[in-house]
């Protein structure tokens, strides 16, 4: 690929479609598949390790191929592995390294729902799970047994997002023969590229910005050469599969992406830099901003934010937090993000964490910036400040 296409913008015009394949149409169609005709015996016998070519509709179609080359290609990859959500997609690459008896480390500020499925299922497959500090850096080296399969990090970390030091970590991992697997969602193979940081597997929750528009659920999962050979097969031992019309959605999504999260990030830093302004604000938890943790290595690692990020306020009693959110008129309230529209939703890490208690005493706020105008999200904000000096 020549270095100009390897620009986000460009290569994701273009990644994983080739109208003349197809009389010409510019989009991948979706395909919906579950019997996939062969031609003759020695077609149906063939050798494919490579999962080429689609045998089966839950093995893969033509547009499961293609999207998982377009993610494969923005994250610079070998290949890549659709999942039915982001959180089998994390499921899934866990699954891949984890034996009975074996030692998996977990940055604490992962997703709940993947700590969830360490906890109560991989606990019960006879896997040891260790929470760590998301700061852990190159100290993660005393962390290391020898049973140590595998390192699950998320950077920013779900909820406070806490910046992590991929090269360092890394560099521990592999010394011990160890992978590490990033959830890599926030920056949605735009703002951080974790397989250049050292990371062996990318996980996104493709729901979120790679959709871009709240229609759809499906996750997806890149790797080296060799990540991806485990991951694919644990991939097809699960049964994971996801349907045509969802990964053309998915693809749909990939091809403003880039043009999607320059609008996401200037909302976003327009948002904080007003916020920092404001009384009732304590920090904002933002990778851009230096009240966030591992800001420095955000700085060094990273080319950009997106739209997510979390604004700790004074402590507030419930019933002010109530007369903000309520009364929202541009923000909505609701689970998931990277759709066009913007969000609020209170938040606690308290009961998540265990390895590093949350410190923080104030009211916590996750927002969502939107594609929508920022000064009509600041007046909305600043409206909501007043309702709930007003309950408090
Ligand atoms: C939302 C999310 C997931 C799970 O994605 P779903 O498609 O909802 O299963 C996983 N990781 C992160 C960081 C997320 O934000």
């Amino acid at each position: 690929m020549s270095e100009d296409t390897k620009n986000p913008a460009t290569l994701l015009v273009h990644a994983g479609r080739n109208p003349l394949d197809n009389y010409g149409v510019v989009n991948v169609p979706p395909y919906r598949a579950s019997t996939i005709l062969f031609s003759c015996l020695d077609e149906l016998e063939g050798h494919d390790p490579e999962h080429r070519a689609p045998r089966y509709g839950r093995r893969s179609t033509p547009s499961s191929l293609a999207f998982e080359d377009a993610v494969a290609a923005l994250e610079g990859g070998h290949r890549a592995v659709v999942a039915s959500s982001g959180l089998a997609a994390v499921t899934t690459a866990l699954l891949a390294y984890a034996e009975a008896g074996s030692h998996l480390l977990v940055a604490d500020t992962v997703y709940g729902p993947s700590r969830d499925f360490c906890d109560k299922v991989l606990a019960r497959l006879g896997v040891t799970i260790e929470y760590v500090d998301p700061l852990i850096g190159a100290d993660i080296a005393h962390k290391l047994r020898p049973e140590t399969t595998a390192i699950l990090l998320e950077s920013p970390g779900s909820l406070t997002f806490e910046v992590q030091d991929i090269p360092a970590i890394a560099s521990a991992a592999h010394n011990k023969g160890v992978a590490v697997l990033v959830d890599s969602t926030w920056s949605a193979g735009i703002c951080s590229k974790p397989l250049d940081l050292g990371a062996d597997i990318v996980i996104h929750a493709a729901t979120k910005y790679f959709v871009g528009h709240a229609d759809a659920t499906l996750g997806v999962i890149v790797g080296t050469r060799e990540g991806w050979q485990r991951v694919k097969t644990t991939a097809l031992q699960l049964g994971q599969n996801v349907g045509g019309d969802d990964l053309y959605l998915a693809m749909r999504g990939l091809r403003t992406l880039a043009a999607r999260m320059a609008r996401h990030q200037e909302t976003a830093l327009a948002l904080g830099h007003w916020l920092k302004g404001r009384a009732e604000v304590r920090r904002v938890l933002h990778p851009a901003f230096p009240d966030c943790p591992g800001h420095e290595t955000w700085k060094r690692d990273f080319t950009g934010s997106s739209g997510l990020f979390t604004v700790e306020l004074t402590k507030q009693p419930r019933a002010a937090v109530a007369a903000l959110v309520d009364g929202m008129e541009q923000f909505g309230m609701g689970f998931s993000w990277g759709g066009f529209e913007s969000l609020i939703l209170p938040t606690d890490p308290r009961n998540i964490r265990t390895a590093t208690p949350w410190a923080g005493t104030g009211t916590l706020i996750r927002l969502h910036a939107g594609l929508e105008d920022a000064d009509d999200l600041i007046r909305d904000l600043e409206k909501g400040f007043a309702r709930m000096k007003g309950a408090a």
